[in-house]
């Protein structure tokens, strides 16, 4: 399938600058547009005209989420789409550029005479940047999230509960168990989404075909040694917790790198007491962040250091302890959207490649429930959550174009 790119790159880019700007930002300097907010409604009411111009039927779901379909309920329908609410510091790409491509989608639908079953979907608060919790739209969807759990939803800045704002917005959310149906119907799904790494831009491609998106383990391992004397106190006489806790950063870094299959291990936080110059450290505390699209091989990066921090302990006297904080498995894509996605994508004729994704997306919602996909851009440096954040229109477009023909593909073939 052949498109104008510079046609669709034109529109994409106009699309993405205007929503870059007031009255669809609150910062004069960043993307600031969060859930329920007047800036966020008027941004899904740009999608809103512009989908139902293209004939597709517009509402929110009894939660906020957009959803646009250009066939009756009850008829299957190729989902797309992304997320247009922000960072607390965004960028104009994150998010957005999924549900401004998703309309160009929907736009050379039309153009080009296909008449593909679409369903366009605009997933609310997916950064958390109003209530905290990411994916939450999604989630809600897929009923990943339970009542009791939602009920305690409250807002960062007022403190008022999830409930009360949805409401004021002119939501229903006590229906939010409703909002599963937008999904019954999709025979598959594809979100197009900033890479937010620099793998693309330094491997020179324009587009990556999304394998997995990676799973995670967060955890703490505390060192409790003891305070002593830093000059009182000989080097066989001590119990020093960060020694240990040094030993453990090591060890993440060496076994993430030996587990290969892009798992990563990483040590963010060290917290030392009482952290004086002159105390040997009586109590050290090391995260953990561990991520990869083998969930076994996440395991054996996180055994591994709780292992080096026991021995570590055990040899120099250091009580440790070791807590789990949350672990997600990690989301498989659908092998045959990606065949069709890989088949499009060569005969653009364009550099690509198949990488997995280190984020966590709205399409790991979508997948407990249906097959799934992601396409992703470059961008800039791999900056992403900053008003830095830049790619190419013409990347997008050039998404716009495989993505389209591979759902041409997939529904031809259902
Ligand atoms: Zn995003």
């Amino acid at each position: 399938m052949k498109i104008d790119r510079s046609r669709s790159t034109a529109r994409i880019e106009a699309d993405v600058e205007l929503l870059g700007t007031a009255p669809y930002t609150d910062s004069a300097t960043a993307i600031c547009r969060y859930a329920y907010t007047p800036t966020y409604a008027r941004t899904l009411a740009f999608f809103e005209e512009r989908l139902g111009e293209l004939g597709f039927t517009v509402e929110l779901d009894p939660v906020g989420n957009l959803l646009a379909r250009n066939r009756p309920p009850g008829e299957p329908v190729f989902g797309i789409g992304s997320h247009c609410d922000s960072n607390r510091n965004g960028g104009k790409y994150d998010g957005t550029l999924g549900v401004v491509t998703a309309l160009e989608i929907c736009r050379l639908n039309a153009e080009l005479g296909l008449d593909l079953p679409l369903q366009v979907i605009s997933f609310l608060e997916e950064e958390g940047s109003g209530f905290g919790q990411v994916l939450l739209g999604s989630r809600i969807m897929a009923g990943t999230i339970g009542a009791e759990e939602l009920a305690a939803v409250t807002a960062l800045d007022d403190g008022r509960s999830w409930f009360d704002h949805a409401r004021e917005a002119g939501r229903d959310p006590d229906h939010w168990r409703d909002c599963g149906r937008a999904l019954a119907d999709l025979s598959g799904w594809i979100e197009v989404h900033i890479e937010q790494g620099r793998v693309l831009q330094d491997t020179g491609k324009r587009i990556g075909i999304v394998s997995a998106i990676a799973g995670y383990a967060h955890g703490d391992i505390t060192f409790a040694g003891r305070a002593d004397h830093a000059g009182a106190t000989p080097m066989d006489f001590r119990a020093d917790a960060l020694a240990a806790a040094a030993e453990v950063v090591l060890a993440v870094e060496r076994l993430a790198a030996a587990a290969g299959s892009g798992t990563v291990g990483t040590v963010g936080e060290l917290e030392v007491d009482p952290g004086l110059i002159n105390v040997v450290p009586g109590r050290a505390r090391a995260s953990l962040d561990v991520r990869g699209v083998d969930d076994s091989l996440v395991r054996r990066v996180v055994d591994g250091a709780v292992e080096v921090a026991r021995d570590a302990g055990a040899r120099r006297g250091v009580e440790v302890t070791c807590a789990e904080r949350t672990s997600i498995s990690a989301t498989p894509m659908d092998a045959t959207i990606l065949a069709a996605l890989r088949r499009a994508a060569e005969e653009t004729g364009e550099p690509f490649t198949d990488l997995p994704s280190g984020a966590a997306h709205d399409t790991m919602s979508v997948a407990v429930h249906r097959p799934t996909a992601m396409v992703f851009v470059p961008c800039l440096d791999g900056i992403s959550h900053s008003p830095a954040e830049r790619s190419d229109p013409a990347d997008a477009a050039l998404a716009a174009e495989l993505t389209l023909s591979a759902i041409a593909e997939l529904v031809a073939l259902r």
